[in-house]
């Protein structure tokens, strides 16, 4: 493997970009000759954008629109505009995204936000703002969580979200820190990237099938400051990697992806869980996070730094107290292995083992998405507003499953599969 080593290492940013772009295309997106594509970046994006762009064309596309956004022109917003302002969303806008998806478009978003734009706006503007967003474009996003297009999402680097990761760094130099860890995750530096991709898929896709076949009840959990055992739901599903969408193309919806995950049962996890990272929640950041399961419930929570934040987030509703998901992920992962907290989801998500507090995936349980609310309560499966994950994965945590008769089986050493 040196001498692929030693070829990419003379690769350009401009080639790693352009390398990122074709990954995003062909092995993220999986691109349909003749396909209209509806891309979603912030202006700060627009070199990958370009690069995007080009491929999306080179594969066939018909049509390529982007949809850019501005961080400067959000804020004034919150600065200037009246207050009946954030009582609204563009609605036609998502209607018209709704429609382009259902005549057959493809969608791809550019992450890249800086963590803390609003931080220092009007929490309840803030929210208002949100929920006008969630309602105008939910017709629309239920065709991309239920899969019925093809979609993905790739990252770039943006001067602000270089500065939030690399505080102590000069401007050029966090970006190029940044640039180089997002290279590194989303696998461009291999010699041949998209056949890379499709290996990486291909692991993912065979640890869930093995996890699938083993139907264990429970998964036990021991490392520094956690000792749990986590029940896992009745006819629960381990997915991860890419999915064919409704539209018959096979799509990775997140690059990078590392996570195996799947519906653990609301009322069957026992036990105390120590996070092994920060979480950083809405803006702000929820430090040395230790809770305490009983049958499901957490009822105790503390943390060193963020505590009554993190009250606030398990008193949203009774879910929010309660797991609605658990995910593998091995500790040598590119993404762990850089060290960083990237205060982005798509990066910490896919970092480290994690459980999420709050609603549950129905696609986590099989046929789960014929089930009624009521039916998937009964399998176990979690409900909430809030849907949270948090790591709790290190090169310290051993990880057994537990067997329907109640046997243990190594599946985890030290952060590794067993
Ligand atoms: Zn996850
Ligand atoms: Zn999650």
């Amino acid at each position: 493997m040196t001498t692929a080593a030693v070829a990419t290492e003379h690769l350009t940013h401009e080639q790693k970009l352009d390398r990122l772009a074709e990954v995003a295309i062909r092995a993220g997106l999986g691109l349909e000759r003749g396909q209209e594509l509806v891309m979603t970046a912030s202006l700060d994006a627009l070199p990958l954008v370009r690069r995007i762009t080009e491929h999306a064309y080179r594969a066939g596309a018909s049509l390529v629109t982007t949809l850019f956004s501005d961080d400067e022109s959000t804020l004034m917003r919150y600065r200037f505009a009246p207050d009946e302002s954030f009582d609204r969303a563009a609605a036609w806008l998502y209607d018209g995204m709704g429609a382009a998806f259902k005549s057959g478009a493809a969608r791809l978003a550019v992450a890249g936000a800086n963590p803390s734009l609003l931080s220092n706006e009007d929490p309840e503007k803030v929210g208002r703002a949100n929920r006008a967003v969630s309602q105008a474009y939910r017709p629309a996003l239920e065709l991309i969580t239920r899969h019925e297009i093809n979609w993905t999402i790739v990252a770039s680097a943006t001067p602000a979200w270089a500065a939030a990761v690399f505080p102590d760094d000069a401007p050029e130099t966090a970006l190029e820190k940044l640039w180089n860890a997002i290279f590194k995750a989303s696998r461009v530096d291999a010699e041949d990237p998209v056949a890379t991709w499709k290996t990486h898929d291909a692991t993912l896709h065979k640890r869930a099938e093995y996890l699938n076949n083993k139907r264990y009840a429970a998964l036990q959990y021991r490392g520094p400051g956690t000792d749990f055992k986590l029940g896992l739901s009745d006819g629960h599903l381990w997915l991860g990697g890419g999915t064919t969408a409704g539209n018959g193309l096979y799509c990775i919806p997140n690059m990078p992806t590392e996570e195996v995950f799947t519906t653990p049962h609301k009322d069957r996890t026992d036990g105390v869980v120590t996070a092994t990272k920060p979480l950083s929640h809405q803006g702000t950041m929820i430090e040395g996070i230790q809770v305490r399961f009983e049958k499901g419930r957490i009822v105790d929570a503390k943390a060193t730094k963020g505590q009554e934040v993190l009250q606030k987030l398990l008193d949203t509703d009774e879910g929010a107290r309660r797991l609605g998901e658990v995910a593998l992920v091995p500790h040598s992962s590119p993404i762990a292995s850089s060290g960083l907290l990237f205060l982005n989801t798509l990066f910490d998500e896919n970092a480290a083992c994690h459980i999420a507090l709050g609603q549950a995936y129905s696609s986590c349980l099989k046929d789960g998405d014929k089930l009624t609310p009521e039916q998937l309560a009964a399998r176990g499966a979690n409900s909430s507003l809030i849907h949270v994950d948090w790591m709790i994965g290190s090169d310290k945590l051993d990880i057994d499953g537990i067997t329907a008769s109640g046997a243990a089986e190594p599946l985890m050493r030290q952060g590794e599969w067993a």
